[in-house]
Parts: structure tokens; C-alpha cells; sequence
């Protein structure tokens, strides 16, 4: 099974100073650290600013307010415990709160919290919710990160889920390819249960989440390579992070080594407004002319990709930028009536989330810690 050897305590990077070590702790007393060992070995601890020491090791950054801890009120979204359903078509298992390592920009980090109860184990209720509406064809397994569960676990919800006719898509989403690869390679179990259930009418996709080209190694490609063969489909997403991935020329490595390799890009999410989060964000400009950027780079597939911001009232895409406005569209919509709705706001350069450019009552999602502009308009095409 998966070769990792887990890292729970900050005192084990003997890397680190006694005075850093220190420090940290007090970070990783308040959000939770987990790391292992294949990829602390990805670190190089010779540069302070390494991308990969930058997604797991604590910083006193951290501690700095900022955002909230449920940044786009997901509690509003259950139906059945562990079941969230925002959108007709789409449903969310949140089948696990343990992750291969934590991400310090996790936008799920109040899961690893012990007094956080959103993942459960007993998934029947919200499976009998999906069976029964009908409208659903896309099933999303999270957490969390559903690869951690056991394989017979694993297999118990697909097998389930595999039942409901109306259920086309199952969708896994994982960073255990960039975490943990030796978990796909050293289960031969777990590829033959995704390939049974990844049927020529009806696949499963795994939605990796590799975020630096330095994740990208050469073990990772090969359980890339592994899951492909089993009948899965593969695409990446990431969100854009302030000293992680914010050079044009780092994702572009990133999206076109990734699309090679049959992993073309999705999503790219603009950082939510998480507690802890303010290091790692960009404000919605600077990551609009990220991708822009990037995307000049690369050719075919590797362009795909849309940035949006998962917001409470839906996913929006940023679409455009000029000297002096900024141009969003609900890409998916909480409410039915804002469903491809286009939104135009006077530029502003020090925005990170919709609710900085308008005031609560203007959009249907809630706007905690809104900063209110005066000059903005909304309009409908
Ligand atoms: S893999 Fe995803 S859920 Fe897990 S810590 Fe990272 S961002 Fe959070």
C-alpha cells in the first residue's frame, strides 16, 4: 500500500530552526498540519520560497484576518449529512475530512477541525437523496480527499452510486496524484475497482489538483498514466496563489506539461476569502492577467481552462478586464434567474471576491465582510 510515511507534528522538520519550529506551532495549532514524507522530499529547503514548502509548511502569515473559515457558505448547501446540492444537476459527497497532506490555502480547513462534523461516514442518506432527484447526473466525491478512503470503502460508494441510473458523471476530486502517487500505483485493487466503474457509456473522472510543475514528477505521471489506462478521465484545477503559481511562466509549464500528459486543465479558481488565506490570494486583476498571461504560452487544450470564484451564489467567471472595468459571468447560478448573468463593475485593483465590488443586497449570496464601493452597476444581457 501507499509508501508514505505520515508528518503530523511541525517539531518533526528538523529543517526548520528551534526558533521557526517555534513559530509554527503556534500556526499549526490553529490550522492543522499534515505533510509526508515523499512529498516534504519534493521541498528544496535551501529556498525559503519554494513553492511546495509554500502549499504545506505554516507561515505566520497565516494568522493575519482575513476572510472567514466557510468562505462561501457551503453549510447553506446540505440536503442529508455529507450531502451538499447547489446546482440542479450536480450533488457533492463529502465522504472524508483527512487529505494526503493539508494544502495551507485549503478553502475546507474548518474539516480538519475536531469540532467539524461535515463528513461523515454513513453516505446513505445523501445517496438517497441523489436517487431520488432525478435532475442529478453529475455526483461529486470530496472531502477531504476521497482517495485516502479504503479501497473497499471507495469501491462501496461507486458501486452505490453506479445504481442510480440517472447518475452519469462521478467526479473524484484529488491531489493525492501530486501527494501521495504510490497510493495509485501500490493498490492494483483500487485501479481495478475505477476501471470497473468507468464505463464505456458512463466514466469517472478524477479532477486532480496539482498546482506547481514541481508536482509534476515523474512518479506522478506514471500514476497519471495509471489511472488513464483504468478508463479514467483526467483534468486539473487549481487556484492561482500568491508566491506558488503566480508566475505566467510557472503555469504555463504547469498547464502545458499537465496537458501532454492527458490532464488538461479545468478550473482555475481564484483563492477564496478563507481565514488563513490572506498570503496565498490574489486580488481577482492580478489573476485574471496570471492566466491571460499563461494562456499565451500555450496552445490547444492547455487553453481550456476558465478562472472563476466559487462564490455563494454561484461559480463566476472573470471574462474580462480594461483600463477601467472588469467584466464577470455566473458560469453556474444558485438561483435559476442569474444563470449566465453578466456583471460590469468599475475596475478595481484591490478586489479579491465579488464582495468587495458590490453590496450585500445586490447579490443573492450572503456578503460577510463586504467592502462597499459606491460606483458599480450590474446588468443583463
Ligand atoms: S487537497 Fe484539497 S481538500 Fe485537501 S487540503 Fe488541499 S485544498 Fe484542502
Amino acid at each position: 500500500m501507499a509508501r508514505a510515511r505520515y508528518v503530523r507534528n511541525v517539531d518533526s522538520l528538523t529543517q526548520l530552526s528551534d526558533r521557526e519550529r517555534r513559530q509554527l506551532r503556534v500556526v499549526a495549532d490553529k490550522y492543522a498540519f499534515r505533510a509526508n514524507d515523499y512529498y516534504l522530499n519534493l521541498i528544496d529547503w535551501s529556498d525559503p520560497d519554494d513553492p511546495i514548502r509554500r502549499i504545506i509548511v505554516p507561515c505566520t502569515g497565516e494568522l493575519q484576518a482575513f476572510g472567514a473559515l466557510d468562505a462561501s457558505d457551503e453549510e447553506t448547501n446540505y440536503v442529508a449529512p455529507g450531502c451538499q446540492h447547489k446546482y440542479p444537476h450536480t450533488a457533492l459527497l463529502v465522504c472524508t475530512q483527512i487529505c494526503g497532506a493539508f494544502c495551507r490555502f485549503c478553502f475546507r480547513k474548518r474539516l480538519f477541525m475536531d469540532s467539524n462534523d461535515e463528513a461523515v461516514v454513513n453516505l446513505d442518506p445523501g445517496i438517497d437523496y441523489i436517487r431520488k432527484h432525478t435532475a442529478i447526473t453529475n455526483v461529486l466525491l470530496t472531502g477531504g480527499d476521497p482517495l485516502m478512503l479504503s479501497t473497499r470503502r471507495l469501491e462501496s460508494i461507486l458501486r452505490r452510486l453506479r445504481t442510480i441510473p440517472h447518475v452519469g458523471i462521478i467526479r473524484i476530486g484529488s491531489k493525492i496524484p501530486a501527494f501521495n502517487p504510490y497510493r495509485i500505483l501500490d493498490d492494483p485493487e483500487l485501479i481495478a475497482a475505477l476501471s470497473r466503474y468507468s464505463t464505456r457509456e458512463k466514466r469517472i473522472y478524477v479532477m486532480t489538483h496539482f498546482n506547481v510543475p514541481q508536482e509534476v514528477t515523474q512518479v506522478a505521471l506514471r500514476a497519471v498514466n495509471r489511472l488513464l489506462k483504468a478508463g479514467v478521465i483526467l483534468a486539473n484545477q487549481t487556484p492561482l496563489l500568491r508566491g506558488i503559481n503566480d508566475r505566467p511562466e510557472t503555469l504555463a509549464e504547469l498547464i502545458r506539461t499537465l496537458s501532454f500528459a492527458g490532464v488538461p486543465p479545468y478550473y482555475f479558481f481564484q483563492c477564496r476569502p478563507t481565514e488563513g488565506n490572506l498570503p496565498f490570494a490574489l486580488t481577482m486583476v492580478e489573476a485574471y492577467r496570471l492566466l491571460e498571461s499563461a494562456k499565451k504560452k500555450v496552445s490547444g487544450l492547455a487553453k481550456r481552462a476558465r478562472l472563476v470564484m466559487s462564490h455563494a451564489s454561484g461559480k463566476i467567471e472573470l471574462v474580462g478586464l480594461t483600463r477601467t472595468r472588469m467584466y464577470l459571468k455566473y458560469h453556474r447560478a444558485r438561483n435559476h434567474e442569474d444563470e449566465g448573468r453578466f456583471l460590469s463593475f468599475k475596475r478595481d485593483d484591490n478586489a479579491y471576491w465579488l464582495d468587495d465590488l458590490v453590496p450585500a443586497d445586490h447579490h443573492p449570496g450572503k456578503a460577510r465582510d463586504a467592502t462597499l464601493h459606491s460606483s458599480h452597476f450590474l446588468s443583463r444581457d
